[in-house]
């Protein structure tokens, strides 16, 4: 902070301030207890509020499509993937927030990902529990990015706007399957906009209950996996054991731990679609190795983006054939083999 106080115009136009995952690892090990993600929050509001340019990857493009998303007016093709098959509900207690995830599956659409099955998943395995949840045609992006890289504003719109669509549906708990969505939900709106009006729960948690109670169950499958620890959903909304209890469920799976796990793991290597470079590639790679060291074929994550980087990095013909390892959705596989 002395050092935004004293020299703050080299700080901020500093790219280096762009290069933060805001992962929060570094958290765990200040002895001052420094809030060290806010803290990079603030400086970059700061940055922006200066008319200075983020460092984004794909030329801004997302961050462009969340700030279409603040238009009022804006007119949205968001259900259109919603099929006959998925059952949901106009009214009722439970709302699923969708997110991104329709726009990312188009946008990485060559590299297979699985943003989009695991939404019809999630739907596929609540409808399977017992709940037909609301969707709202007009939902807009959580604001999850523009917040940490400190377009506050428009965040504030994002979020008003949802805030406004969830209040009308009359709906009690909303439901993510997204970690961005439900940190987001969970903690930065009661932030900016005081407690909310309804429960948030990632679905993660919903399974695991009814696992526990012997009310949902999987078919087999053979494979070797670890589980990457989203660092929304771990290290920052402390969900670790939840995802693990629905890996565990399945028969004849091989659960191998990586040595950082949990508190301890590290993030994907891209945060808020900021720097994507040298730096990133090599904490994929190394998640890789340390995955196939613990014995995995397979690196199992719940984040949408987690799944698009890693698949991303894996583009990299060198690194595909040392490291051979397949990336899955949790729920996109869970709903696959569910009974
Ligand atoms: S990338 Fe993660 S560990 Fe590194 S400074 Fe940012 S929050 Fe801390
Ligand atoms: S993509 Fe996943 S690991 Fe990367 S910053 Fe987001 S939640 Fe963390
Ligand atoms: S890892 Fe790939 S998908 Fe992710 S930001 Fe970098 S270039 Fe984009």
């Amino acid at each position: 902070m002395r050092c935004v106080q004293k020299d703050s115009e080299a700080v901020l136009v500093d790219k280096a301030l762009w290069d933060c995952l805001t992962c929060g690892l570094c958290e765990l090990r200040c002895p001052s207890k420094i809030k060290y993600i806010e803290f990079m929050r603030d400086v970059r509001q700061l940055a922006i509020t200066d008319g200075i340019k983020a460092e984004c990857s794909h030329g801004g493009a997302f961050q462009s499509l969340y700030r279409i998303m603040t238009a009022q007016n804006l007119k949205q093709n968001r259900l259109e993937w919603l099929t006959k098959d998925l059952k949901t509900s106009q009214k009722g207690d439970y709302l699923y927030f969708v997110g991104c995830a329709p726009y990312f599956d188009i946008f990485f659409s060559e590299l297979n990902v699985e943003s989009l099955n695991s939404v019809k998943g999630s739907i596929k395995l609540l409808n399977k529990i017992g709940i037909n949840p609301i969707v709202l045609e007009d939902e807009r992006c959580c604001g999850h990015d523009l917040l940490w890289i400190g377009d506050v504003e428009n965040f504030k719109k994002l979020a008003e706007h949802n805030l406004k669509q969830i209040e009308e549906s009359g709906a009690k708990t909303v439901i993510f399957s997204c970690p961005e969505g439900y940190q987001t939900f969970s903690q930065n709106y009661p932030e900016f906009f005081g407690k909310n009006n309804f429960n948030v729960v990632h679905i993660s948690q919903l399974l695991a209950e009814k696992i526990n109670n012997n009310q949902l169950r999987f078919g087999e499958l053979e494979k070797s996996v670890t589980f990457q620890d989203p660092c929304r959903l771990g290290r920052h909304s402390g969900i670790y054991d939840e995802p693990r209890s629905i890996i565990s469920a399945i028969p004849k799976i091989e659960f191998h731990e990586m040595n950082k796990s949990r508190h301890r793991s590290t993030c994907c290597g891209v945060g808020c679609w900021l720097t994507c470079g040298v730096t990133a590639k090599t904490i994929q790679a190394n998640r890789f190795h340390e995955a196939k060291q613990a014995g995995a074929d397979t690196l199992i994550t719940a984040c949408p983006k987690c799944e698009i980087h890693y698949k991303c990095a894996l583009q990299d013909q060198q690194l595909n054939d040392e490291v051979k390892i397949e990336i899955r959705d949790l729920i996109a596989l869970a709903a696959e083999i569910v009974v």
